[in-house]
């Protein structure tokens, strides 16, 4: 199918870039197009201006930043987050996840404000910010705001920016040292969307849990955190057979996944229950490497 008829303007600043967006309600940003172009080609959407910020070259970064964190321009691609060694070192979990996004072909044009705008509740960034308490910077014509990942993810396909919002830079704080991680995703073949995935950090002091976080996908209308089971972990050791079973049983308590032709929310909860078994198993065994 061919595209309805739209305009089309490369703007050389974020400012002009924005200001395109409050003139023209029916406009919408394309950085990679790696999901729009789809959606506007069988005509889900039809903007009457397409605004390319692919241009913005100050948009396209990765830098470490003092607190041990990465700060994130929104035009960087999936493969140099996949490839970069410095979010190899910083995030390993997220060098991890990035290798389940689609194909190296879309991972080379996908963009990480693309990922977050585009806000599939299969997507592995969306999670990832979730995760990581990502904090979410966004440009309009009235300067910038900052939107934490927990804020930022509304419903299926739907964000908290504003229609004269793009999304600019992505800060990522730091981990503590010696934090274990793990991230599990189960899809029908390498490169599908997740139909359901778990990732996990723990940090482990003296033998017991002093933080954890827990972040799912494909379960929910958006990633979601587990906060009632992060909770259960505190201050345990996980390879107490008992702990194990009673933060997976808390993790999946409630969950309400969607049904749809991929899978049944009951399939989707029995993956969410072997994916925590999984990655509580493989966090817990990085954060204890060197401390038995
Ligand atoms: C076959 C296929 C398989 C895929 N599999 C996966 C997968 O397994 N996991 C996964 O996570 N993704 C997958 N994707 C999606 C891919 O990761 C996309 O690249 C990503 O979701 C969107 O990034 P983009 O830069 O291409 O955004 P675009 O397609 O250009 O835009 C997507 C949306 O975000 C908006 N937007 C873009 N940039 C900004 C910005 N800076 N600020 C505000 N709004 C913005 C656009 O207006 C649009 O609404 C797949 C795509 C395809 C085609």
């Amino acid at each position: 199918m061919k595209p309805a008829p739209f305009d089309y303007a490369c703007p050389d600043s974020v400012d002009e870039a924005v200001a395109l967006l409050a003139g023209h309600p029916d406009a919408k940003v394309i950085a990679g197009g790696q999901s729009l172009m789809p959606m506007i080609n069988f005509r889900v959407v039809r903007p009457g201006l397409l605004v390319d910020i692919g241009r913005l070259l100050e948009l396209d970064f990765l830098r470490a930043t003092s607190n041990g964190g990465v700060c994130i321009g929104a035009l960087t691609r999936h493969r140099v987050l996949e490839t970069s060694p410095l979010i190899a070192e910083r995030f390993p979990v997220v060098s991890e996840a990035m290798r389940h996004v689609a194909h190296v072909a879309i991972r080379n044009r996908g963009t990480i404000g693309g990922s977050l705008s585009h806000a599939d509740p299969a997507a592995e960034l969306p999670m990832m910010a979730m995760l990581l308490d990502a904090h979410i910077v966004a440009h309009s014509p009235r300067g910038e705001r900052g939107i934490a990942a927990g804020d930022f993810f509304l419903g299926s396909l739907t964000h908290a920016l504003a229609e004269d919002e793009i999304v600019v830079r992505v800060e990522l704080p730091g981990l503590r040292p010696e934090t274990g991680w793990a991230f599990e995703e189960f899809a029908r073949r390498a490169g599908d969307y997740a139909i359901a995935a778990v990732a996990v950090l723990l940090h482990v002091t003296d033998g017991r849990i002093d933080e954890a976080r827990i972040a799912m996908m494909g379960v929910a209308d958006t990633p979601i955190r587990r906060p009632e089971a992060e909770a259960v972990l505190i201050g345990r050791a996980l390879d107490d057979d008992a702990v194990m079973k009673a933060a997976i049983a808390v993790a999946c308590d409630g969950l309400t996944p969607n049904q749809d032709l991929q899978a049944s929310p009951d399939y989707r909860r029995h993956l969410a229950a072997m994916l925590c078994e999984r990655v509580f198993a493989a966090a817990w065994s990085r954060a204890m490497k060197g401390k038995a």
